[in-house]
């Protein structure tokens, strides 16, 4: 954590003062510049600081011999999936900016959720004191509160409640994640829950086929995201919540299995670890890279508070729900987590039985290999330290750029998601209770 810190602190010395009102047009010029040595200490390496750190709640680390290559491949994924508020994190706003800005976000956020009544609800939290480091919250239109597909995206003019404008007006350090004050004009007569039946009966809003979920038909328990120096966004329970609750649908666009591996090859382990969940058994994958929900603010552990099953959605393809293993109270600070790296898990004992390297060794040995891998920190007690080895069959040559060793795959690595899902069984959800199906 306190490496975190650091790191962030380094890139906040790094930076102009308002040098987050030319980040779209600097990361449009990373082709071009990615041998350029000013440009590489001056914007590719704070930048890539400030967003890479925050990954999986700040608990994972990826270690990278080409650390240059990454950074610029990873800048890339949020280039291309338009998630620059990532990046405008290295400044602290005044208090008022922050009322001020919250007010907007907070009202807009109510108006789109008030048409997705299953969603549960989130309060969002800031700190109260100047800290150097200030994340902003993630952008009002790649926030969806029910999964969607691809057919959706492509026909986006069709779907009006899922893909609203994005507002050129900017908040919280130069962010662009607001909605076009037009969504909201257009519809501020009308009360949401009218609007609902209104689209209901039109189609405008029903989208992909599914039930017709209401507030505590499935879920009911609210949620806290609040931020950490160095971490990002972090979720927690705002209440006390037993064992095999279920609490949230993970939310994202439905793919083929491919666009996963597609990801990683394109864009590195970053950028598709965090976006891609497996949907077992349909051939089909959840991509976060765009459009998510808060539960992408769910922090890695390796004896996690929660786990993931697939419930019934209506249509072909189940929910992933994300569910309490656990109690979630005060003992484990309220926090929600969830292994993400589980299914990584038979290789990696696989690896290192065969090297003979003991517990607490595994990350030194694969340093002085030289081979690309990603560190916990998660701090448990029953952390298993190394959570993914570079699948590249290149892997071995240490001064390869990442981007080759990414075109280099292991054809054995059969990469659609992360396998957070604890089998294939497909629940039925009633009153917030697993019901056997
Ligand atoms: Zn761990």
């Amino acid at each position: 954590m306190y490496c975190n810190e650091k790191l962030a602190e380094f890139a906040l010395s790094k930076v102009e003062a308002d040098y987050f009102s030319n980040v779209e047009e600097q990361l449009q010029k990373l082709d071009e510049n990615c041998t350029n040595s000013s440009f590489i200490i001056n914007v590719v390496d704070p930048l890539s600081i400030a967003a890479e750190t925050t990954l999986f709640g700040g608990t994972v680390k990826f270690v990278n011999s080409d650390t240059v290559g990454s950074k610029i491949v990873y800048l890339k994924h949020i280039r291309d999936n338009r998630q620059h508020f990532l990046l405008s994190s290295l400044r602290f706003p005044s208090s008022e900016t922050i009322d001020i800005d919250h007010n907007i976000y907070k009202s807009q956020l109510d108006y789109r959720m008030q048409m997705f009544e299953e969603y549960p609800f989130v309060n969002i939290f800031y700190p109260e004191e100047d800290r150097g480091i200030f994340y902003s919250p993630p952008p009002l239109t790649s926030i969806m509160c029910q999964p969607i597909s691809e057919e959706m995206i492509n026909n986006w003019f069709d779907y009006p409640y899922f893909f609203p404008e994005n507002s050129r007006d900017t908040s919280f350090n130069g962010a662009v994640i607001l909605l076009h004050s037009d969504f909201i004009e257009d519809n501020i007569n009308k009360q949401p829950i009218y609007l609902k039946q209104y689209t209901e009966t039109t189609h405008l809003f029903m989208g992909m086929k599914r039930h017709a979920f209401t507030y505590n038909n499935r879920f009911g328990k609210s949620f806290d995201l609040y931020q950490e120096d160095g971490l990002g966004w972090r979720l927690s329970a705002s209440e006390d919540i037993e064992a095999n609750v279920p609490l949230m649908v993970m939310c994202g666009v439905i793919r083929p299995f491919t666009a996963a591996l597609s990801c990683l090859k394109t864009y590195g382990e970053q950028a598709a670890f965090s976006s891609f969940i497996e949907i077992p058994g349909t051939g089909r994958c959840l991509d976060r890279s765009e459009f998510y929900d808060f539960s992408k603010y769910i922090q890695h552990s390796c004896n996690p508070t929660c786990g993931v099953r697939l419930a019934e959605s209506g249509n072909e393809f189940p929910d992933l729900v994300i569910y309490s293993l656990v109690p979630i109270n005060d003992e484990n600070s309220r926090e929600i987590s969830i292994d993400y790296f589980k299914g990584f898990k038979d290789y990696i004992d696989k690896y290192f039985s065969k090297t003979n390297v003991v517990k607490g060794e595994r990350k030194f040995s694969l340093y002085n290999d030289g081979i690309d891998f990603v560190l916990c920190q998660c701090g448990g007690g029953e952390c298993r330290e190394v959570l993914y080895i570079d699948r590249s069959t290149e892997r071995k040559i240490f001064s390869l750029e990442k981007q080759k060793k990414l075109s280099h795959i292991h054809p054995s690595f059969k990469f659609g998601g992360m396998e957070l899902a604890e089998s294939n069984k497909v629940w039925k959800i009633e009153f917030m209770k697993f019901i056997d199906n």
